[in-house]
């Protein structure tokens, strides 16, 4: 690690924390690999992958849908001072197939390669009204858009999606760049130039499993309440700004695992070992997961987790 992050405190995640995630579901460990057949009723597994930041990439080999990707991660230096470019063939070669793109919220470490990824796969960029005007300012054109206000089943091939109004987390105190956008922003943007736009939490529904993304380590008791999840994709940054998160997250969703994001830096390229994001307690977000009976699955950048989907999943 460079003497500038050890002076200014950053530390890299204990590799055994890694350790706690379910074998089972880690191929690493051996778990098994989806292979789906043509015309097999029901894809057998699924596969959730980290990307880092709030990223992941859920697929049943027959359908994927991707939620927040960002794999450009510019330096701290770059990040804060230059227009922000996305790294087109880094998202081709990492990320070569989406059929939908989630957008839990417009801050530029959720979207900013969103646009170029749907420009690349055909697949529709979902999310705010602010979000949209983002894809609109990165060209896509009006049929790979799709704005929601949340509270509406949107078909994603055999699946089904729905974003949940939800509310982004206090970083230092304080909410980043609030507000919306009503035209489009200057492509490539600054990260000033992306506001958050109106926060959704999104349950992606495969037919066998439920998943729950929460990019923001805020939420809204009511819009959650009463949405049983297998699996929560659940950010760590803030999460001491919400009295009872995980408690309260469990209480409404019932997950059976959880899989931390939004722990890291961001401004580590993708494939290099990450930095812990200051004021993340990794290893007492995992207690406290573990405290509320829910196996918690820390999963390394690029690092993918597999499940079990239950016979009758996906399309008859
Ligand atoms: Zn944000």
């Amino acid at each position: 690690m460079p003497r500038w992050k050890r002076l200014i405190g950053l530390r890299q995640p204990d590799p055994d924390l890694y350790a706690l995630s379910d074998a089972a579901c880690n191929p690493a460990a051996g778990g098994p690999q989806a292979t789906p057949a043509p015309g097999d009723d029901a894809p057998a597994t699924l596969e959730i992958r980290y990307l880092g930041t709030a990223g992941f990439v859920i697929s049943d080999g027959c359908h994927t849908v991707v939620l927040d990707p960002y794999l450009t991660r510019p330096g701290l230096l770059a990040s804060l001072t230059r227009p922000l470019v996305p790294d087109t063939a880094l998202i081709a070669r990492l990320i070569p197939e989406a059929d939908d793109v989630l957008i839990g919220h417009a801050h530029y470490d959720h979207i900013l390669d969103a646009p170029d990824l749907c420009r690349q796969t055909g697949a529709r960029l979902i999310g705010s009204s602010t979000a949209v005007q983002v894809g609109i300012a990165a060209g896509l054109p009006p049929e790979q858009l799709l704005a929601t206000a949340g509270r509406e089943d949107i078909a994603s091939g055999p699946w089904t999606v729905r974003g949940l109004p939800s509310l982004h987390g206090r970083i230092f105190g304080r909410i980043p760049f609030p507000g919306d956008l009503h035209a489009p922003p200057p492509w490539p943007p600054r990260m000033a130039d992306l506001p958050h736009g109106l926060v959704l939490n999104w349950l992606v529904d495969t037919g066998g499993l439920r998943v729950m993304h929460i990019d923001s380590a805020d939420f809204i008791d009511t819009e959650l309440a009463g949405h049983r999840c297998d699996i929560v994709c659940l950010c760590a940054i803030g999460r001491q700004a919400r009295p009872n998160y995980v408690r309260d997250i469990v209480k409404h969703l019932r997950p059976k695992w959880i899989i931390p994001c939004h722990w890291d830096t961001m401004i580590t390229p993708v494939e290099a070992e990450p930095d812990l994001l200051p004021g993340v307690d990794l290893p007492g977000f995992l207690r406290e997961i573990e405290a509320e009976g829910v196996t918690p699955l820390l999963t390394p950048i690029l690092g993918r987790q597999l499940f079990d989907q239950p016979g009758d999943a996906g399309p008859a």
